[in-house]
């Protein structure tokens, strides 16, 4: 094997990224992946029939297009053409309007007042203070906290008494957020449903300004999908990768990392080679797998391991993904028009449904984030056919089921019966929706881990994403940068800040630390 100036341990977007940016400053870099694909939660692949393009883990990319860690690279320029559907999001409601999500505002805004008249001025109003903050915010968001120049900036762009308003509405709750912005219930329910795309309640705080960030990229921007399918988005890192002389080398599964006077040296392979990495390694992996696994506690001061065994994974997911000989039958037609749907019918539900989860018991009505691909990208299906996928969240440790009929054990029964559970809710606003399904694939705890180490027990998003493992807090008190106790080693997952999400900024920041630790001058 070539020796690399430097090594990146996973190829998930979080590792590739890192080793775009190391590539870009002239190291030769080797990225070593566990699976035979590279991608990580970024792949797909036709997994039910021939003609169906599934994305397997993630699936729409608000962040990726916002985030500066992946527009710097231009992916574009590599092969990535994003599509977009006319609309960006739908949350439809038991009995009355659905509420919309347009790039374009006067439909947003109108949709909002059919809710209740003045709640689409009310979005125009959270909409407008997004653009006078977003381009400093996405910088804070994917610079390491805390972010000095992006948050002074922010501070300049606001002045004092409105940037302390911004930061007391960014730590609402969505369900108080919808509240105080909103009369109606559809600014709620699109602030709610993107704040439950993480393992945040409609009560958690931190929900309403994760929601409206959401909401406000996707209004900006939209829920983008790369043509032909999520594996697009990998393949054009890994080619921008190649094209500067990086490689990576999948079926590695990297086993120990080297550690020789308190600095990583290289890593072992689990076919039991050594690699060295004398300029340093960047680890997409997990916290508690690189610390405890490929570290060993030996090396680690008391504080880190105390703050590991504190370390709490968000919830685990069950995703479902169907072949369908007909786009989904709708009862209002525009959720047609929608690329990525809401399932979860009013704020009441999706509070039954995440306090559940917080007790341990399996939802009775689950709540779906549930994507479908025929208005945005026409090459995922057969003519005339649509892809469609859903995902929802089941407990990391069942305590028991709500309705009391499965444990948690998640087998194959129990995920078929957990499978109607979910085909049951969308049933309700599309009859007739299974007879459309022409073959149906199930992954559930087990199947996503066994396909990618860093999705504990069907946690996708690397660590819960509440506030006290938020900021200084994530991955543990005290490690909330790149850097590591072992020098020469930095975590560049989304089990550092800022996160889950395909933004890359854990592996920027990894890569840049590591860059700024070999008194490499770092591009911005
Ligand atoms: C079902 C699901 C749906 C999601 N939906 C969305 C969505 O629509 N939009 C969005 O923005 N985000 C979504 N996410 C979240 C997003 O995919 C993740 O936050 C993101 O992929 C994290 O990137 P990462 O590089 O940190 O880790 P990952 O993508 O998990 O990649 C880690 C890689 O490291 C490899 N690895 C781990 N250990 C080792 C080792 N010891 N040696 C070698 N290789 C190793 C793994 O095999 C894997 O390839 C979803 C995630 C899931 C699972």
């Amino acid at each position: 094997m070539t020796p690399a100036d430097a090594i990146v341990i996973g190829a998930g977007p979080n590792g590739l990224v890192a080793a775009n940016v190391l590539a870009d400053h002239g190291l030769s870099v080797v990225v070593f992946e566990a699976q035979e694909q590279p991608g990580g939660a970024v792949r797909s692949a036709q997994a039910t029939l021939p003609g169906y393009e599934h994305d397997l883990f993630s699936a729409f990319y608000p962040f990726a297009v916002a985030s500066p860690a992946i527009r710097r690279l231009r992916l574009e320029e590599h092969g990535l053409v994003w599509r977009r559907a006319p609309l960006v999001l739908a949350h439809p409601t038991a009995a009355g309007p659905t509420a919309v999500l347009s790039t374009d505002l006067d439909r947003t805004a109108a949709s909002l007042d059919a809710f209740a008249a003045g709640d689409g001025a009310a979005w125009r109003a959270l909409y407008e203070l997004w653009l006078r903050v977003a381009e400093p915010f996405m910088d804070a968001f994917a610079t390491p906290f805390p972010p000095v120049r992006a948050g002074a900036r922010l501070g300049a762009r606001l002045g004092p008494r409105a940037a302390l308003r911004l930061a007391r509405m960014a730590l609402l709750p969505a369900r108080r957020m919808g509240d105080e912005h909103f009369r109606g219930a559809g600014g709620g329910l699109l602030l709610a449903g993107n704040a439950l795309h993480a393992d945040l309640t409609p009560e958690s705080s931190l929900g309403g300004g994760f929601g409206w960030i959401l909401c406000a990229i996707g209004q900006q921007r939209g829920f983008p999908v790369p043509q032909g399918g999520a594996g697009r988005l990998t393949e054009a890192l890994v080619r921008r990768l190649e094209s500067r002389g990086g490689s990576v080398v999948c079926a590695s599964r990297v086993d120990k990392i080297l550690v020789q006077r308190g600095r990583a040296a290289g890593v072992r392979l689990a076919d039991g080679t050594e690699v060295a990495a004398p300029r340093g390694i960047v680890a997409d992996t997990g916290a508690p797998q690189l610390y405890l696994d490929l570290v060993g506690a030996e090396h680690l001061p008391m504080r880190v391991l105390e703050g590991l065994r504190k370390f709490q994974y968000d919830n685990s997911t069950i995703k479902l993904d169907w072949a369908l000989k007909a786009p989904v039958p709708w009862s209002d037609p525009v959720v047609r028009q929608a690329g990525t749907v809401h399932i979860g019918e009013s704020m009441d539900h999706l509070t039954t449904a995440t306090t559940e989860l917080e007790r341990g018991l399996i939802p009775g009505r689950p709540f779906l984030v549930f994507g479908q691909y025929a208005a945005a990208d026409d090459s995922r299906a057969p003519a005339g056919a649509d892809t469609a996928w859903a995902y929802t969240h089941v407990p990391q440790r069942t305590v028991g089921d709500s309705r009391g009929e499965l444990t948690g054990r998640w087998d194959e029964h129990e995920l078929e019966r957990f499978a109607e559970r979910m085909e049951d809710e969308i049933e309700r606003l599309a009859p007739g929706f299974r007879d459309c399904v022409a073959a149906r694939r199930i992954a559930g705890p087990h199947e996503l881990e066994a396909a990618n180490a860093n999705l504990v027990n069907g946690a996708i998003n690397g660590g819960t994403a509440k506030l006290h493992q938020q900021l200084v807090f994530r991955p543990v008190p005290g490690l909330g940068r790149p850097e590591t106790p072992i020098r020469g080693l930095y975590l560049g997952s989304a089990s550092a800040h800022p996160g889950g999400g395909v933004h890359g900024a854990p592996g920027s920041n990894a890569a840049r630390a590591l860059l700024a630790h070999q008194r490499l001058r770092v591009s911005r």
